[in-house]
């Protein structure tokens, strides 16, 4: 099947038309379209109205605010490759959009549609749980936030209720911290076989708190939470990044498919959270 069944589209005027709108049972946001049509088209979507929200600009930036990096949702990929204060707080950001996809999805796709869609191999939803991001969620009656490692629920489910959408996603910014992501996949734009951030702020030679996202590899909240808690306190070196990465790798829970057996998904998570180590260690210290 390659026609999607029949749906109403209504352009946003406002975020408040937006919201109205949203209250509407079976109604999706469209955003950059990039998943959700060819969801639609395979009739693994059937929403009854797209409400498209391209029109609301003031969802779409990416600013520091004090010891805060804002991102709106309707960012798209190729801003938040093209930030310089996004690149300056968090390196893992640029590493991760590079490799996300193609210059065309990357100009129409959005960081808000990402992190909804809740794909299991969504890159920005492991760096994002890596940096310990704030999802900002607007409903008729305001704003909720809630930590983005809680904003999964599963495979395509989020936490966003009917009547809401994600505005903003909110990143601390903190000093002596560097980050990193490292992606294998079996082509150049191809989603990742698996895929490690990681988040190091160092406390002089200790480290005092460590992010790892996973992507692809069934991590819970795309999180490696006992390699994290491994790292606390202690030195940022060799033997503690391969024991980290180890633990990472026995933790989490990678699934057979065309990418790729379980054996091999867990080799390239020891592996690439090992390197992800290395280089976030290295540019916290510069
Ligand atoms: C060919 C191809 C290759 C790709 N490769 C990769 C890859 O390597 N790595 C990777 O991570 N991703 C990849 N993607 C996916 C892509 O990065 C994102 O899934 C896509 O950009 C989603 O963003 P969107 O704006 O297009 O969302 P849409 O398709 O518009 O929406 C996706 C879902 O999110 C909901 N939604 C969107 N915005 C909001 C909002 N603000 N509030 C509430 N709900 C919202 C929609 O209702 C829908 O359910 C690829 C996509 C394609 C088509």
């Amino acid at each position: 099947m390659q026609v999607p069944s029949h749906v109403e589209y209504e352009r946003a005027a406002s975020l408040e038309h937006a919201l109205s709108l949203l209250t509407r049972p079976e109604t999706r946001v469209l955003a950059g379209g990039h998943s959700l049509i060819p969801m639609m088209k395979l009739r693994l979507a059937q929403p009854e109205l797209l409400v498209d929200i391209n029109g609301l600009t003031e969802l779409a930036y990416i600013r520091r605010d004090g010891d805060k990096l804002r991102i709106g949702a309707l960012a798209r990929h190729a801003d938040l490759l093209d930030s310089a204060v996004a690149g300056e707080c968090f390196p893992i950001f640029h590493d991760a959009e590079r490799v996300v996809a193609d210059p065309i999805v990357r100009l129409w796709g959005t960081i808000g549609g990402s992190l909804c869609q809740a794909d299991p191999s969504e890159d920005l939803s492991a760096v994002f749980a890596a940096v310990r991001a704030t999802a900002v969620i607007r409903g008729q009656a305001g704003n909720r936030t809630v930590p983005v490692r809680e904003f999964h629920l599963g495979p395509y489910e989020t936490v966003i209720g009917p009547g809401e959408l994600l505005a903003e996603i909110r990143v601390p910014v903190r000093p002596a911290t560097g980050s990193a992501y490292e992606k294998v996949s079996r082509r150049v734009g191809d989603w990742s076989i698996a895929a490690a951030g990681v988040v190091l702020t160092l406390n002089g030679k200790k480290i005092q708190e460590a992010g790892i996202g996973l992507t692809a590899v069934g991590a819970e909240h795309f999180v490696a939470a006992e390699a994290e808690d491994f790292l606390g306190g202690r030195a940022p070196d060799e033997d503690t990044f391969r024991q980290a990465a180890a633990i990472a790798a026995e933790h989490c829970h990678p699934v057979a498919d065309q990418r790729g057996p379980e054996d091999f998904k867990r080799h390239l998570v020891a592996e690439l959270t090992a390197r992800a180590l290395r280089r976030a260690a290295e540019r916290a210290a510069s």
